[in-house]
């Protein structure tokens, strides 16, 4: 049978049709009484419906994959911050009228059903986020790609703040179900644990195969979500693992009554895809991150590996048709585990497995903070993954080997290239393993990628530099742009067209509607509309009413010291000295928003964000600042949420040190959507001040080798302390318990963080230059035409930061894809 003679009903596309299916879908699908059904049930048939209109789309694809023998991309990623779904498969169908309407036509409000959708957050930040940028830009390419990943039970905790201080409550988005994912049942793997290495093949062969026997076994299950390109047929899939027990129950122990013992092993071997980034701050965390990485990356490369031989019966085209890329180090066990898999099932030879293996993968470096770069303790590894461990050990021997031959017996430089790091504690080094195992090493920013070849990279740098490059972050412009900022999308669409969805450097012809007064008034009406949202947002949820005539000052992203949103809070009080100082002076309104969560063990993260609600208390019950001032702290930051605040932000604070942010995503984000920049020299912030234009940006603070320099010399925060009197007031302030009334020594730790324990990230060292940018940034906020024009330059000059211009970067540089074509006739639209 083909599939022309299936008859099946196409899910039509006009507003009858539509209510229909959407009745269908909620009588015999959902179950319920349209009388009796609640926004969630609405919300489950409709998204139910909407999502047959992608099912043709993706088996097209899929069936035009195999055809076409296409080379495909599997990008492996511990995270995929992808937020709601409903809207963003609306936008991609064109469907967004047609379900309003339909809606309506029942008496259901789509916002509120939208609303009841919780966000997959099935990651924690930049990283994360990244990946579903990218795997909306890969399907909008048409790039033949999949998404490998853990569908966690519980993603990121929820954060509360309770008395100024975070709480982390699990994160239940799968009680209601899930309604765009296919599970999966058949498609599982066996993913094996411990046990022991029996033998290998002499024969004078040292790298032979070898058998891994007496293993515990976790089954991987699939679970698939459609991933819909914009603008084209053409839909990818992200495939998330779920862990199941190999056996459902322990009979023996059942039998004997024992009940409890029964099922205890089942719990813990679904433990695997139980929760994202378990607290590592134990043993036991740490041992179930490793069962974690292994155990998804295991699936993935054996599905792969399956998938490849349905169309080929050995594996000489292997390098033509797979591309395995690594985003950051937690896939990076899939490299042993190809390497496995090709000499113990496959009986392939080292040599030509290895081969295979370098040109099938490529790695993408996230940070160069030290304590983000993974390391496996060789013992923990040795217990879980025997053979993993092996293989890392042979790989490692040959590569210092061809290294002796090359240079000589320079044990220093083969201590420094060594996979295993053997000063103390023996331990694997996860990102060594992918710079050997790839033909391509990218950075994420201009910046970034040079740092890697000077620092952590330097010496395979020197041995590999042909492998090293650049590939600098980006957007997408149909999350972050057309659903975020509706008001800005409508004028675009109405001055420029529609094509910037798909070709985002149409922005550029904004240029020379920035010197045009109506469209600056409507741009800035754009702006108030959203801040108004923003604003309904903060009031309904905490209470607090925002002025929107004030500026917008936002600084959203995870808390981390090197981000620094306590020099942020030096200028909050700062500001808020001055207007006591001088009530009568001019100052400029702000409203500073803060969101973000804190990893649960980092203590001083938490502190910081108790420091930004505590100063808020103060400040914002402070009848003689009035309206001059408020600081808030929006609790649980998420992507729904991000896609609130972004749009209504005048200024957006990218801060970091200079050398610490790899890129940043956030910084673009806020430009698209015609946010100032301030901001030091550091990560994509100077790509962006190329783009805009340096006139355009607020940049300020030490630069990379200024900051190097000021370390190299023996940075002595204290004469900072002792020499500026106004800065010396906000931190004895934060000391004396200003902002901690019935506990004066709360902030002792953060006072002697910077001012006495060598303040890690020169806070104290950027803050006189600063001030004084957010002076100017004051200044010309009081002329609002300048202000709004400089916006509109900011949008102009983003079109290079579309995620679809990084990806066909990636497809052409590294991945060597071509786009599935697609013929019309094919699917129905
Ligand atoms: C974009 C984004 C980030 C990354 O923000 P940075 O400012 O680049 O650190 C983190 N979390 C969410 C929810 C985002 O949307």
């Amino acid at each position: 049978m083909t599939i022309e003679e299936f008859a099946y009903d196409h899910p039509d596309r006009d507003v009858a049709a539509f209510k229909r299916a959407v009745a269908n879908k909620l009588i015999y699908t959902v179950g319920k009484d349209p009388v009796a059904a609640s926004q969630d049930d609405w919300l489950h048939a409709t998204a139910a419906a909407v999502r047959d209109q992608l099912v043709e789309r993706w088996m097209a694809t899929t069936r035009a994959n195999y055809k076409q023998d296409l080379k495909r991309v599997y990008y492996l990623s511990m995270e995929f911050l992808i937020g709601r779904t409903f809207t963003n498969a609306l936008l991609a169908l064109e469907l967004l009228g047609t379900v309003k309407q339909a809606l309506a036509d029942f008496g259901v409000d789509i916002e509120a059903v939208t609303e009841r959708e919780p966000d997959a957050a099935l990651g924690n930040g930049g990283l994360g986020r990244l990946a579903a940028c990218f795997l909306d830009s890969m399907a909008t390419l048409g790039v033949p790609g999949m998404g490998y990943g853990i569908r966690y039970e519980y993603g990121m905790f929820r954060q509360r703040i309770v008395d100024g201080q975070q709480l982390e409550t699990p994160d239940y988005w799968l009680t209601r179900g899930n309604p765009w994912e296919f599970q999966r049942p058949e498609v599982n793997y066996r993913v094996r644990f411990g046990g022991r290495v029996q033998k290998r093949d002499g024969h004078g062969e040292p790298y032979g195969a070898a058998h891994w026997v007496d293993t515990h076994d976790v089954l991987a299950v699939a679970y698939d979500t459609i991933i819909p390109g914009y603008g084209t047929q053409a839909t990818n899939t992200l495939r998330l693992w779920s862990a199941r027990a190999t056996e459902e129950i322990d009979l023996s122990a059942f039998n004997r009554g024992n009940y409890m013992a029964a099922v205890e092993s089942k719990n813990h071997s679904e433990n695997v895809s139980r929760v994202l980034y378990p607290d590592d701050s134990t043993p036991s965390g740490r041992e179930l991150r490793l069962h974690q990485e292994y155990f998804f990356c295991s699936a993935s490369v054996q599905d792969l590996v399956r998938r490849y031989l349905r169309t080929h019966t050995n594996f000489d085209k292997l390098p033509d048709k797979v591309s395995i890329h690594l985003n950051d180090t937690h896939p990076v066990l899939a490299v042993p585990e190809l390497m496995r898999l090709l000499l113990d099932e496959h009986n392939l030879p080292w040599d030509t497995a290895w081969a295979h293996t370098q040109k099938v993968f490529s790695y993408t470096n996230h940070t160069l903070m030290h304590e983000a770069l993974e390391t496996w303790p060789v013992e923990m590894m040795g217990r879980i993954l025997p053979r993993h461990l092996q293989i890392i050990y042979d790989l490692n021997a040959r590569f210092l080997a061809s290294v002796a031959q090359k240079y000589g017996g320079d044990h220093e430089l083969m201590r420094r290239l060594s996979l295993v790091d053997e000063s103390g504690e023996r331990r694997v080094r996860m990102a060594y393993v992918a710079v050997l195992a790839s033909h391509s090493i990218n950075g994420v920013s201009g910046l970034h990628s040079e740092l890697m070849k000077q620092s952590i990279f330097a010496d395979f740098a020197k041995l590999f530099p042909e492998r090293f490059n650049n590939k600098t972050n980006g957007v997408t412009p149909r999350r972050w742009l057309a659903q975020a900022n509706p008001p800005l999308a409508s004028l675009l669409d109405a001055r420029i067209g529609r094509g910037w969805r798909r070709d985002l450097n149409q922005l550029q012809a904004l240029k020379p509607m920035a010197a045009q007064p109506p469209f600056v008034r409507a741009f800035r009406h754009a702006k108030r509309e959203n801040k108004l949202r923003l604003a309904n947002w903060v009031e309904q949820h905490m209470g607090i009413v925002l002025d929107t005539d004030a500026m917008f000052d936002v600084q959203v992203k995870r808390m981390h010291e090197y981000k620094r949103q306590l020099l942020n809070v030096l200028h909050v009080i700062t500001r808020y000295h001055r207007i006591l100082d001088e009530p009568d002076a001019p100052h400029v309104p702000r409203v500073v928003v803060f969101a973000g969560k804190a990893a649960s063990a980092y203590a001083m993260a938490k502190m910081v964000i108790r420091l930004i609600n505590d100063v808020g208390a103060v400040i914002n019950n402070d009848e003689r600042v009035g309206k001059l001032l408020k600081v808030v702290f929006l609790p649980n930051y998420s992507v729904s949420l991000a896609e609130v605040i972004m749009p209504a932000a005048d200024l957006s604070e990218q801060i970091s040190t200079a050398g610490t942010e790899a890129s940043g995503t956030g910084n673009m984000k806020f430009a698209l959507n015609g946010a100032l920049t301030i901001g030091t020299l550091d990560g994509a912030n100077v790509e962006m001040q190329q783009n805009v234009g340096a006139e355009n940006i607020f940049i300020f603070g030490h630069t990379t080798p200024e900051v190097a320099d000021i370390r190299a010399q023996g940075y002595q925060p204290r004469d900072y302390y002792d020499n500026d009197i106004e800065l010396r007031r906000v931190l004895d302030a934060i000391r004396d318990g200003e902002f901690s009334h019935g506990e004066p020594a709360r902030y002792q730790q953060v006072f002697d963080t910077l001012v006495n324990w060598g303040d890690n990230y020169l806070l104290l060292a950027d803050y006189a230059s600063y001030i004084e940018m957010q002076e100017k940034v004051d200044a010309l906020y009081r002329d609002s035409d300048a202000w709004t024009r400089m916006a509109i330059l900011n949008v102009a000059g983003m079109g290079a930061f579309s995620s679809d211009r990084t990806i066909a970067e990636y497809s052409h540089d590294i991945w060597h894809t071509k786009p599935v074509t697609l013929p019309a006739h094919d699917i129905r639209t």
